[in-house]
């Protein structure tokens, strides 16, 4: 094995001196064992100032192959990091999941040792049940190459549906400009159909909804100092962008609200908090996936937005629709032809107006907005 790599053991024995003192930030979330019975750690560190319902979640998975030994320093680096002066707002804004070895039996072998057609046993004892409790916002499965000289942040596992594309290929520059900043140079790769083998990550695209991320650090070309680093340094720039608000949304964290439909109109996730808005995302996406349809037309001074999105039952939503005027020109917005209460995000192409609402039933819904003369 490449020199200056943790072992298993080394890796558990940082993880819990850790924990043990940053106890104000940092504990460990309790996970299943894998299929031979060792631990799988998933330490969550966050300011217990903020309520967690106000938070976003993001799940950082290293090491679910036991070769790529660049992913055993990332999780160690991550979470120093996390503890840091550097990590203030991220603490403050986040909360924020790092599970070092995602397959500790194919980390004691230093081998692959994981089905390369879905998830292994030990992912479906210890990490579904933890992704399933947290719902990420956020998700970045992490690998590492050992073969080439290349590093690189995956987009594959979004459908093509949606805003999801252009979320998940802007957020992959912003990563990969952060790691360049430090010296570290990651390619941004849809590997789709490729083999990739991400399928955790997908899994929770598939379920909640999350905005997900593989990548690749690299053991070949750098020093396990600089595969922790840089990996550090690329997640940190997603996490980033996780305490900010997205282009065209109204509340901050992770653009992944909108579950049908794009940037003209779209059916979306609702809620006061982040908590509110991750369980509303999370349930819409299983109703909509695939079986929501919106349609925008304009006409007379009108703009007239509506959606089909079946659901089983009631579901709190909420509709966002572009305009391309400011605010004040905006006379009136109607749902199914009454006067509602909206709200407007300006910027200086546009205004994207929301509105709440919920769906029941065949989940139809007409939203019209009616635009004034006036300058
Ligand atoms: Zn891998």
């Amino acid at each position: 094995m490449q020199k200056g790599y943790p072992s298993l053991d080394e890796i558990h024995d940082r993880v819990d001196d850790f924990v043990a003192s940053n106890g104000r930030i940092a504990r460990l979330i309790p996970t299943a064992p894998s299929e031979e019975g060792r631990r799988v750690p998933a330490v969550a560190i966050t300011d217990p100032r903020t309520p967690d319902d106000d938070k976003e979640v993001a799940l950082v998975v290293c090491g679910r192959h036991g070769n790529e030994l660049g992913t055993r320093t990332v999780g160690l680096e991550m979470l120093g990091f996390l503890a840091g002066e550097a990590a203030a707002l991220i603490r403050g804004r986040l909360n924020v999941v790092v599970v070092p070895v995602a397959n500790p039996d194919g980390c004691v072998r230093a081998q692959f040792h994981a089905p390369s057609d879905g998830l292994s046993p030990t992912e479906i004892a210890a990490l579904v049940p933890l992704a399933h409790s947290l719902q990420p916002d956020a998700v970045v499965d992490i690998h590492s190459l050992g073969q080439s000289d290349i590093e690189a942040v995956i987009t594959a596992n979004t459908s093509p549906g949606g805003i999801d594309d252009r979320v998940h290929n802007a957020l992959a520059e912003r990563m990969c400009e952060a790691a360049c900043r430090e010296g570290f140079c990651f390619t941004v790769e849809s590997v789709a159909g490729g083999g990739y083998n991400n399928f955790f990550a997908g899994w929770c695209y598939d379920e909640f909804h999350s905005t997900v991320f593989g990548m690749e650090v690299n053991h070949a070309a750098l020093s396990p100092g600089q595969a922790g680093a840089s990996g550090r340094a690329a997640v940190v720039g997603l996490l980033v962008e996780g305490t900010k608000t997205f282009t065209g949304e109204r509340y901050p964290g992770f653009p992944n609200r909108v579950v049908a439909g794009d940037e003209g109109f779209a059916v979306r996730a609702s809620g006061e908090t982040a908590a509110a808005r991750r369980a509303s995302r999370a349930s819409l996406w299983r109703a909509a996936r695939g079986r929501g349809s919106v349609k925008r037309r304009f006409e007379d001074g009108v703009v007239v937005c509506s959606a089909a999105v079946p659901v089983d039952e009631p579901l709190e939503a909420a509709l966002s629709c572009r305009v391309r005027v400011a605010a004040r020109r905006i006379a009136g917005v109607t749902l199914s032809g009454s006067e509602v209460k909206w709200e407007a995000v300006e910027r200086p192409c546009q205004t994207d107006v929301f509105v709440d609402t919920a769906l029941e039933g065949d989940g139809i819904v007409e939203m019209r907005i009616t635009l004034s003369n006036s300058k």
